[in-house]
């Protein structure tokens, strides 16, 4: 299987133009056709010779996703299932916000960190996704833009869809410096955030990239007891390990991390756990938020539901009596299946059957009746 040229940044594209012979400025062109005209195939680079086409045509695809489903929500959010060259099938989601348009992209096919909560971890990881793949999601949106209204670009991306974008490091990474770069799709370090589950020694080494990327940590709980019971990635690295880790992310780069919460009725969200978690943020204070996440249920785990208004009221309120910056996150496209997993995992059935059967073999042998909280 070829891969995508997307998958090459500007230096590794200008790297195989000279090992094929080729001039320089030849990269550039090659470039500007894919970033700024967007062009779907390398026939229609007319300023390139026939030969080169030809070269480019034997080693490399330009777009390797296929558009299989497209959701529009009334709220503008649109929600794409694109197939990968293997089959697979991944998600999207374009959201329309005040300050621009934001895109989710999914880094791997599943995603083998399995919190209990989430419609992603249902089904295990089966592969990572490559950059080019990565690329192409933002490159299929900006397409669906430009075949609508011209003067619409994708100004956000956040790294939020299927996967953990730290265990595809080298893969997102390369994608990261592809969106940003400054002659291609120029898309601001500062308006694309990465979010992580925790991965604690992933998080110091993306401190030294020198990318001014943003960083966005699933916290979700704010004592190691919750927490392990929400994601089994807190038994490998503890709530101190990762703020050990956060808290030199934040020495190294000077930059602020942002704390995702998912509400979960009577889980996560009583006052005193508010409390708990401004006592933890606390040494950060200034170089921190926290996002209080609705929570979009998932049939398959249906010992969570969404905290109460009054529930996150109570919560937020002690979290600003305490300092802490933090805003409840507005929800997009709730009339499709817009949370994140969702739209893949209720296409495939027959993994949703078997997710649900681990899910059931799971409860049962830890004792735990359907519906019932643990
Ligand atoms: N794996 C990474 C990034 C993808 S998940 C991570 O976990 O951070 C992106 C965010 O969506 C995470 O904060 C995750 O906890 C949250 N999420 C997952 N399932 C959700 C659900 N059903 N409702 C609301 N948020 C959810
Ligand atoms: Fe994976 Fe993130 Fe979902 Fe956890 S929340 S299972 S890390 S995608």
């Amino acid at each position: 299987m070829k891969p995508s040229i997307y998958g090459l940044s500007r230096k590794a594209l200008t790297n195989w133009v000279l090992e094929n012979g080729e001039k320089k400025f030849r990269a550039t062109q090659i470039w500007e056709w894919l970033y700024r005209s967007r062009v779907q195939s390398f026939e229609e680079m007319t300023n390139l010779s026939k030969s080169l086409i030809a070269k480019l045509n034997g080693a490399f695809v330009v777009n390797p996703l296929q558009q299989r489903i497209v959701q529009e929500s009334k709220d503008g959010t649109v929600k794409y299932l694109f197939e990968l060259p293997d089959g697979m099938l991944i998600e999207t989601v374009l959201m329309r916000q005040h300050y621009g348009m934001s895109v989710c992209v999914t880094t791997q096919v599943g995603c083998d960190i399995g919190c209990t909560f989430c419609a992603s971890g249902l089904i295990p990881k089966q592969r990572d996704l490559t950059s080019g793949e990565i690329v192409a999601q933002i490159m299929l949106v900006q397409k669906y833009f430009d075949e609508r209204d011209k003067s619409e670009r994708v100004s956000h991306i956040v790294v939020m869809g299927i996967g953990e974008p730290l265990d595809n490091y080298d893969n997102v990474m390369n994608f990261l410096r592809i969106v940003n770069d400054d002659k291609g799709l120029a898309i601001g370090a500062r308006h694309i955030t990465v979010s992580t589950s925790g991965l604690a020694p992933k998080i110091k080494e993306f401190a030294r990239e020198g990318v001014q990327v943003n960083l966005a940590v699933s916290l979700h709980a704010p004592n190691n007891e919750i927490r392990s019971r929400m994601m089994r990635i807190n038994r490998k690295f503890p709530i101190e390990q990762l703020f050990e880790a956060i808290e030199d992310y934040i020495a190294v780069t000077n930059r602020r991390v942002t704390f995702e919460y998912i509400m979960l009725n009577e889980v996560n969200d009583a006052v005193e756990q508010a409390q708990e978690l401004a006592d933890l943020t606390k040494k950060i204070r200034k170089l921190s938020y926290v996002n209080l996440i609705p929570y979009n249920p998932v049939s398959e785990h249906d010992q969570y539901s969404r905290s109460t208004p009054e529930r996150v009221v109570a919560f937020y309120d002690r979290l600003k009596k305490n300092g802490v910056n933090c805003v409840v996150r507005q929800e997009h496209g709730t009339d499709i299946d817009a949370a994140c997993g969702q739209l893949r995992s209720n296409t495939l059935k027959n993994d949703r059957a078997k997710a649900r059967a681990r899910i059931a073999a799971a409860k049962a042998k830890a004792g735990i009746e359907d519906g019932k909280k643990v």
